[in-house]
């Protein structure tokens, strides 16, 4: 479900034509649904709300200030990979009781900053980082509360550099090590073991692995019991899929009757750190047409955006849907399956205007004839779009807006050259 609709030929984000956006903040700009963004964090709440969750927004997906701001007024808390993320956080509004901290690699400082703002729970990924949590706590005078990440060694489920949860990869805790890890610090006056997290991978489809995670995690709470750990909190982590070929995702009550069961089974408080599910959906990046090419029998379609702004066609090879902003009379606006052969459509690549061949937004792609000038939507980029933007070929980020009913807010400026080289030193 989202609030981006096409109502005679024209593309509408809530009550505001994009046309519009495009002409008043010009392009590349990503453009956010407040209905949407808010709609699936209510879908969220409402599925989960018989085990009263803490839902941490993960701010990695989509930092931007004002929308952190809205996830906190209402209700949620924050889940956070940095002291960069840990600043936003707090920025917009969050309390360190409703933030949550996970990562491989945190530094002494960032678990201080994290200490000396309460933040309620470290996800802990590695036996030295639970030790030396516990030592920066001392030194503080503090005690830490932790969650084990543990990984729970399931099938593979996404993109291999998004699944979190097979054998080998960096995360968390090899699942016959947790109970040893645990012990470690058992009597540790500093750093408490009172929960078991897991973050399975992104973006996931099926129910399946969170109720093989939750399972597995079921019969490891009760162990670390015997041990003697208070384990109070279930940390299911994020993952959730959402709509980028067609209506693929699954609805939050969906997983939520594969989660909750379990939880009730621990008696834990669960927390869930969402991010894509939240905002994927809810934005898209608006650009123009600059020029169409024909070369080695392939078709061109040359826009203003590019790798710089939404690096996940390349990175991860992800499917996005894009269709003009106003699509000519004829064709379906937009298809239902955008995979599928479309009348009055061509193969053709939709590429930036960076300095890489793997620069593109869609490759072998049925569209219209384009014209110079015309704007394109490419959906679900509200998630890992702006947050993994970069300033590659010196290309300033591109602005952000915010739109709520007829209502439009510049949200994040576009940037300017002189901000591209700023915070450089020279001789
Ligand atoms: C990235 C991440 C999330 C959010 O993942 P989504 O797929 O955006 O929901 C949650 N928890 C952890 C630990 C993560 O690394």
């Amino acid at each position: 479900m989202d609030h981006f609709h096409y109502k005679d030929r024209v593309l509408y984000c809530e009550q505001v034509p994009l046309a519009q956006l495009a002409e008043q903040f010009g392009t590349p700009l990503f453009v956010y649904s407040q209905a949407t963004l808010l709609h699936h964090l209510r879908c969220l709440q409402e599925a989960f709300a018989e085990v009263n969750p803490l839902i941490c927004y993960s701010v990695k997906t989509n930092g931007n200030l004002t929308l952190c701001r809205l996830m906190a007024s209402h209700g949620a808390g924050f889940d956070v990979t940095s002291g960069g993320e840990l600043y936003r956080a707090l920025a917009a509004g969050g309390v360190g009781e409703k933030i949550v901290y996970a990562g491989v690699g945190k530094t002494d400082p960032e678990i201080r900053y994290a200490l000396a703002n309460n933040v309620f729970l470290f996800n802990v990924e590695s036996e030295e980082e639970l030790h030396n949590l516990g030592d920066v706590a001392r030194s503080m005078g503090r005690v830490a509360r932790a969650a084990l990440r543990v990984n729970p060694d399931l099938p593979p489920k996404t993109h291999a550099k998004t699944d979190t949860s097979v054998k080998g990869v960096k995360f968390g805790l090899d699942i016959e090590t947790v109970l040893d890890v645990a012990h470690g610090v058992l009597g540790n006056p500093s750093v408490q073991v009172v929960g078991l997290h897991m973050h399975l991978g992104s973006p996931i489809l099926s129910t399946q692995p969170y109720k093989d995670g939750a399972a597995k995690a079921v019969v490891l709470i009760q162990r670390l019991r015997e041990q003697g750990h208070q384990i109070s909190l279930l940390n299911m982590g994020g993952g959730f899929g959402i709509h980028y070929r067609k209506q693929e995702a699954q609805p939050a009550q969906a997983f939520a009757e594969v989660i909750v069961p379990a939880v009730k089974q621990t008696g834990c408080r669960l927390i869930l750190e969402p991010g894509r599910f939240i905002v994927g959906n809810a934005g898209v990046l608006l650009s123009r047409v600059l020029y169409r090419k024909e070369t080695g029998g392939k078709h061109y379609v040359i826009q203003d955006a590019a790798m710089n702004d939404l690096i996940r066609p390349t990175l991860y090879g992800s499917f996005h849907r894009i269709w003009p902003v106003a699509p000519a009379a004829g064709l379906p606006a937009p298809p239902d399956d955008y995979e599928a052969e479309i009348p009055d459509t061509f193969v053709q690549d939709v590429v930036g205007p960076v300095c890489e061949s793997g620069d593109f937004l869609a490759q072998n792609r049925r569209l219209p004839i384009l014209q110079r000038g015309e704007l394109l939507a490419t959906f679900s980029a509200g998630a890992y779009g702006m947050a993994m933007s970069s300033n590659y070929n010196s290309r300033p980020r591109a602005a952000e807006v915010l739109v709520d009913g007829t209502s439009v807010q510049l949200i994040r400026r576009r940037e300017t050259y002189e901000d591209l080289v700023r915070p450089e030193v020279e001789l």
